[in-house]
């Protein structure tokens, strides 16, 4: 039985600023709830009013790469197989009947039991949509009470940088009680209390160097979210780029994987969401601090061989998020799609992962 509803209100990594990165999860076994977390907030508000007004049975992806006059491309072409049966266009309909009003009444009591959002680091891309709705807490039909939750460097940011009554208003002030910041403490347990069945686990990595001085780390983070009476278990990502090699380096992602290979069975990893940016034939030196397709394979090859398990990792959902919408003749997801299922393939325990793309405006049951 599925575990998590994962709706992706956004999922590349820009420029086109409708579509940044934010995952909103519910569980699955709460239908008479909407109570849910948020994993980055790129867009909010915007997205699940659009998503409210979509017809399920229309299911294209928007995609600006097509003719012009295209309706958008069919969804099969962005997922595997194996998962198309556990997606739906827009939200589900057991969501949808529990909503009155119009479109934006509906939206804003969708957002009203958004209760935590877990950011991954605090770059625009991921924060921007979350910012701009966080009035609506004070909306008086649609109250609501909201924690902002990361690791010290992203929660320290955002007091500093944003909620500093300069960029935005400083709503987080105790003087109002309605928007938390709250740090978390870099692999310890953290239990949600939006929905207290679910543990999670905030990892740092990388993600690049600073402009200014390529000496210094800029860091983000991944999230293992685990139901703790199921034992199922997502892994959602924010930007980040393999470990760094050297004397005095840190293994930060190769921790994540050890993590996952001792305290969570092959058959309760249920997907990883994981960022894929650049396609394989981005220069190395330029990837600022993402993957390419090549390097999810190494990384996935390292999670392989940490399970050590005959099969590989067989039936694994890897759905990509973050790709870079570029200067292309063609979707940069379908290229970067085709690649990780190309060069997957020769990869010994590669072979039988699903590769599908996080694509805005659908909810993945799993
Ligand atoms: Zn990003
Ligand atoms: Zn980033």
């Amino acid at each position: 039985m599925p575990d998590f509803k994962i709706s992706i209100l956004g999922g590349t990594g820009g420029p086109f600023e409708h579509s940044t990165q934010c995952f909103m999860i519910r569980p699955v076994r709460k239908e008479d709830s909407l109570d849910s977390i948020c994993i980055d907030g790129g867009v909010g508000l915007g997205s699940i009013a659009r998503m409210l007004q979509y017809n399920p049975e229309n299911r294209t992806v928007d995609d600006f790469y097509g003719d012009e006059t295209a309706a958008g491309q069919p969804v099969e072409k962005y997922m595997d197989e194996k998962l198309l049966p556990n997606i739906v266009k827009g939200f589900p309909k057991t969501l949808h009947n529990r909503l009155n009003g119009n479109i934006a009444q509906k939206a804003m009591n969708i957002y009203q039991h958004i209760g935590e959002y877990y950011i991954t680091h605090p770059h625009m891309d991921h924060i921007a949509g979350m910012i701009i709705n966080s009035p609506v807490i004070f909306e008086p039909a649609v109250l609501s009470k909201k924690q902002i939750l990361g690791l010290p460097f992203t929660i320290e940011s955002m007091e500093k940088y944003i909620f500093n009554d300069i960029i935005w208003p400083q709503l987080s002030s105790n003087l109002l009680g309605r928007l938390e910041l709250k740090s978390l403490l870099d692999q310890e347990v953290h239990i949600s209390e939006t929905i207290p069945e679910w543990d999670i686990v905030p990892f740092k990595v990388y993600h690049g160097s600073k402009v200014a001085d390529k000496n210094i780390d800029v860091s983000s983070s991944v999230y293992i979210i685990t139901n703790n009476i199921t034992n199922n278990t997502i892994l959602i990502c924010g930007d980040l780029e393999t470990d760094h090699t050297g004397p005095n380096e840190r293994k930060l992602l190769d921790q994540v994987w050890t993590y996952l290979a001792e305290n969570v069975k092959l058959e309760n990893l249920k997907a990883i969401i994981i960022e894929c940016s650049n396609s394989a034939s981005v220069d190395e030196r330029r990837l600022f601090g993402h993957l390419s397709s090549n390097k999810l394979l190494d990384e996935l090859q390292t999670l392989r061989n940490k399970y050590n398990n005959p099969q590989g990792l067989s039936n694994l959902h890897v759905i990509i998020s973050h790709v870079k919408m570029v200067y292309e003749d063609k979707d940069p997801r379908l290229i970067i799609l085709e690649e990780l299922r190309t060069l997957g393939n020769k990869r010994s325990g590669l072979e039988n992962i699903t590769f599908s793309v996080a694509v805005q405006g659908y909810t993945f049951i799993i």
